[in-house]
């Protein structure tokens, strides 16, 4: 191994304490996009809580208008039982008026029912508004912890950054690009150790994917400088300490 793959080395240590950094972060956003559609649910519900509520008004505003209009035809009934002239007009009112009498209680009963349905239907919406400010303060310490998260990192990550360009400078353009589109795949894990999987046999695998990486590669490493990928998941190889150690 040599410069370019030892600062490869470098950038990758760099990246994967960013890609921390990165990841802490969006964990936080995560929860808080998370409970932001959590909350927009409950606001849309306490809409549709609200609408069934003023529907139920507008009904039990008609009725009302309906017993109204029966007690002012009871009233002129109640009159016209006093002018009547025969026993059988008299009767007839009379009958009218029991069945308009009749009919207006019938109405009462559904809108004493519907003024019941509506005291219920608010109470469990006050109830539920609770719920929602309860989870609006939840969202507001999740806001808070992301945005300080953020805070807490960003000098670190400054810092990482500056170092980060700084080992890139060691690192030629074509093997810079390679690992820098490794690295976003990868959560910054753009390279991969060769391990050895047998104590005796020359036998060795990618430490990222755990598939076998065959000899002549192993032997590529160990004399050339050239950043060599793993052909399964893509990772820049590289031997780490321990296995030169062995190795020698
Ligand atoms: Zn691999």
């Amino acid at each position: 191994m040599g410069a370019t793959l030892d600062a490869l080395q470098r950038l990758q240590e760099i990246e994967v304490q960013l890609a921390e950094f990165r990841q802490r972060i969006a964990s936080k956003k995560r929860s808080a996009t998370a409970q932001e559609k959590r909350l927009q649910a409950l606001l849309s519900e306490q809409e549709e809580k609200k609408t069934a509520i003023r529907t139920r008004q507008m009904d039990a505003d008609r009725l009302e208008l309906d017993i109204k209009a029966g007690d002012e035809r009871i009233a002129k009934l109640r009159v016209a039982l006093n002018s009547v002239k025969t026993n059988k007009e008299y009767s007839a009112i009379l009958t009218q008026l029991n069945t308009d009498k009749s009919d207006n209680s019938k109405i009462e009963e559904r809108l004493i029912a519907i003024l019941g349905e509506i005291d219920a239907a608010k109470k469990e919406l006050t109830a539920f508004e609770e719920k929602i400010a309860a989870e609006r303060v939840k969202l507001q310490d999740l806001q808070r912890a992301c945005a300080e998260e953020e805070a807490r990192a960003a000098g670190p990550i400054a810092k990482l950054q500056a170092e980060r360009d700084a080992a890139a400078k060691n690192v030629p353009a074509t093997a810079l690009e390679v690992f820098e589109r490794l690295a976003e795949k990868n959560n910054g894990e753009a390279m991969a150790a060769v391990v050895r999987t047998h104590p005796k046999r020359e036998e060795f695998a990618c430490g990222g994917c755990n598939m076998s990486v065959n000899v002549e590669r192993v032997n590529a490493l160990m004399t050339r400088d050239d950043p060599l990928c793993c052909s399964i998941c893509g990772r820049i190889l590289y031997l780490d300490e321990s296995f030169n150690a062995r190795t020698r």
